[in-house]
C-alpha cells in the first residue's frame, strides 16, 4: 500500500471558500487527505469516485442543499454508509436537525466552528475508518493466503485437477494436467474440455451429461470414481481414473475433475492376467502331458506283461513250445522293443527337465554330417523296409560337411525329424538333403504326408504342443521342442515349411566347422 493510499480521505463541502479554509486549517493533520467541494453536484461527483472516511457538509448551500446531497450520497455504492456531519449556522433548529437525521446525517456541528469539537468529532470517524480499513486489509491478506495455499495444494497434487464451467470450458488446469495431457495451462484455459481431453466417441455423451446436469442437477458420473479413456495432445488414448464433483458458486456451477493416468496399472493388470493365463495353460499342458505320458508308458508295459503272462501260463501248462528257441527270441525281441520305447520316453522327459533347468550339456567334437545321417538311416532301415518307405539321401556338396557339435545330440535331432517324417509321412518317400549356404550347413528332412496347417506351425516347437490329437497318432509333443533347444544350443536354427496335406520340410541350419567354411569359399 502506498503512502498516498494510507491517508484518510475527508470531504468538506461548503459554498464559501472562506469556510472551507477554516475547516481545512482546523483539521490539518498529516494522516488526513482533505478534499474540497464547493457545491452539491461537485460533492456528489467526488463521492461517486472514491470512498471517504467522513463528509463535512454545509447544510445551507444554493442549488442543492445538504439534505438533498446526503440523500443522493446514500444512493451511491461507494459511500453508502459514510458518516456525514452537517455544518449549520442555525442553533437549536430542532426541525432542521430532525430533517438532517432523516436524510442520513450522523452528527451536527454548529457555526462558528469550535476547533476542539470539530477535531474530536472527526477523529471518532477517522479512527473507525482506519480500523475498518485494517480489517479489510487483513481479510484480503487472508483470502490471498487461502487462495495461494489452495493453488499450491492443487498444483502439487499427483492427480491432474481440471476445472470446467457450465459452458464446458476449462477454467483450471494444474501442473499434473499439463504433464498427463501435454497441453500447457495457457493453451488449455478457455478451451472446450471435450475437444482437448475427451476422445471423439465420448464427446456426445459428455455434452448430454452436462446439459442434463444443468437441467436436473444430477449426473451419472458425479461423486464417484470411474475408469474411462482419455486423449493426449498427440492424439493417443489412455485409460484414466476420473472423479468429478460439481460445486455451486453464487448462481453458477463449476466442475472439478480429478484425473489419474492408470496406463501403468492397466499394463500391470494385463501382465498379471497374461501370466495367470500362461500359468493356467502351462498347468493344463502339464496335466495333459502327464496323462499322455502315463498312457505312453503303459502301452509297452501292457504289451510286455501279456507276453510274460502268456509264457508263464504255457510253462505252467507244460507247453514245451515256450522253450523253443524261436519263441524265446520272439518274446525277448518284443520285450526289448518295448523297453527301448519306454527308455526313449523316459529320456525325452529327462531331457525336457534338463533343458528347463538349464542343464543341457553340449559336448563339442568334429562331426561329419553326411556320415552321421548315413549311420542314422542304417538304424532306421528295418523300420523303413517294414513300412515300405523309400528314403533318398542327397548331398549337394562333394567334400565332407563338417560341424563342431555334440554328435549324440545332433543325432537326437535328426532322429526326431526322421521318425516324425515316418510317423506323419503317410508311408510316402522321404528326402534328406545335405547342403551348404554361406557359413552354415543345411540338413532338410522332407516328407509328403499330412503337413501342418499355418495356424499351428509356430506352436509345434513349444513344449507339449501338438498339431494332432493323441487319438489320431500317439506322441508327447516333446521331440521338436527338444530338437529346437539342441539346435539353438549349437547356435543354429530349426525351421519348418509346410502346408496341410502337402507334406512338410524341416530344415536344420548349423554353423560349420571353420576349416570347412574356409575350404568351401
Ligand atoms: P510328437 O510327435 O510326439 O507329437 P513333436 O514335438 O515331435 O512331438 O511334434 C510336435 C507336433 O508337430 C506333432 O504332434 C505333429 O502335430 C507336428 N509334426 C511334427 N512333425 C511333423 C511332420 N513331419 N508332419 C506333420 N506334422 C508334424
Amino acid at each position: 500500500m502506498t503512502e498516498q493510499e494510507s491517508l484518510i480521505p475527508i470531504l468538506i463541502v461548503d459554498d464559501s471558500q472562506e469556510n472551507l479554509l477554516v475547516l481545512e486549517a482546523v483539521l490539518r493533520n498529516p494522516r488526513y487527505e482533505i478534499i474540497e467541494a464547493h457545491d452539491g453536484p461537485e460533492a456528489l461527483e467526488k463521492v461517486s469516485q472514491r470512498e471517504f472516511a467522513v463528509i463535512l457538509l454545509d447544510v445551507q448551500m444554493p442549488g442543492m442543499n445538504g439534505y438533498e446531497v446526503t440523500k443522493k450520497i446514500r444512493e451511491l455504492r461507494t459511500n453508502i454508509s459514510t458518516p456525514v456531519i452537517f455544518v449549520t449556522a442555525g442553533m437549536n433548529e430542532s426541525n432542521l436537525v430532525q430533517l438532517g437525521y432523516e436524510a442520513g446525517a450522523v452528527d451536527y456541528l454548529f457555526k462558528p466552528i469550535e476547533p476542539v469539537i470539530l477535531r474530536s468529532k472527526v477523529s471518532v470517524f477517522t479512527n473507525l475508518y482506519s480500523i475498518k480499513k485494517q480489517n479489510e486489509k487483513q481479510a484480503e491478506l487472508l483470502r490471498i493466503h487461502d487462495q495461494e495455499e489452495r493453488d499450491s495444494f492443487l498444483e502439487s497434487a499427483l492427480d491432474a485437477v481440471i476445472g470446467m464451467n457450465e459452458e464446458g470450458r476449462i477454467i483450471y488446469w494444474n501442473r499434473q494436467a499439463e504433464i498427463i495431457f501435454g497441453w500447457s495451462k495457457e493453451e488449455a484455459l478457455g478451451e472446450k474440455l471435450a475437444t482437448l481431453v475427451i476422445p471423439k466417441y465420448y464427446r456426445p455423451e459428455h455434452e448430454l451429461g452436462l446439459k442434463n446436469f444443468l437441467k436436473y442437477k444430477t449426473g451419472p458420473i458425479l461423486n464417484k470414481r470411474i475408469e474411462v479413456m482419455s486423449l493426449r495432445r498427440d492424439g493417443s488414448e489412455f485409460p484414466v481414473e476420473l472423479a468429478v464433483v460439481a460445486i455451486k458458486t453464487n448462481a453458477h456451477y463449476t466442475f472439478s475433475a480429478f484425473v489419474r493416468d492408470i496406463s501403468d496399472r492397466k499394463r500391470e493388470q494385463m501382465k498379471i492376467k497374461t501370466t495367470e493365463e500362461n500359468l493356467k495353460k502351462a498347468i493344463q499342458a502339464r496335466d495333459e502331458f502327464i496323462s499322455v505320458c502315463s498312457h505312453e508308458l503303459k502301452t509297452p508295459l501292457t504289451s510286455m506283461q501279456i507276453q510274460f503272462q502268456l509264457g508263464a501260463k504255457m510253462m505252467k501248462d507244460g507247453n514245451e513250445k515256450v522253450f523253443e528257441r524261436e519263441s524265446v527270441i520272439k518274446r525277448i525281441d518284443i520285450a526289448n522293443k518295448q523297453l527301448k520305447r519306454m527308455g526313449k520316453l523316459i529320456d525325452n522327459m529327462l531331457e525336457v527337465s534338463r533343458i528347463a533347468s538349464g542343464k543341457l550339456i553340449i559336448d563339442r567334437k568334429e562331426i561329419d554330417l553326411f556320415k552321421l545321417i548315413h549311420d542314422l538311416l542304417d538304424m532306421y532301415q528295418e523300420q523303413l523296409d517294414y513300412s515300405h518307405i523309400d528314403v533318398n539321401l542327397i548331398s549337394k556338396i562333394k567334400s565332407p560337411v563338417l560341424i563342431e557339435g555334440d554328435s549324440y545330440r545332433i543325432e537326437q535331432v535328426l532322429s526326431n525329424l526322421i521318425s516324425n517324417a515316418i510317423k506323419y509321412g503317410e508311408n510316402r518317400p522321404i528326402d534328406i538333403v545335405l547342403d551348404v549356404s554361406g557359413e552354415s550347413a543345411l540338413i532338410s528332412v522332407r516328407d509328403h504326408g499330412l503337413g501342418i496347417d499355418q495356424e499351428n506351425i509356430e506352436r509345434i516347437f513349444d513344449r507339449y504342443e501338438r498339431a494332432i490329437t493323441a487319438s489320431e497318432i500317439s506322441g508327447l509333443g516333446l521331440g521338436l521342442y527338444i530338437s529346437k533347444q539342441i539346435v539353438e544350443a549349437h547356435h543354429g536354427h530349426l525351421r519348418v515349411e509346410s502346408q496341410k496335406g502337402q507334406g512338410s520340410t524341416f530344415t536344420v541350419e548349423l554353423p560349420m566347422h571353420k576349416e570347412h567354411t574356409e575350404l568351401s569359399h
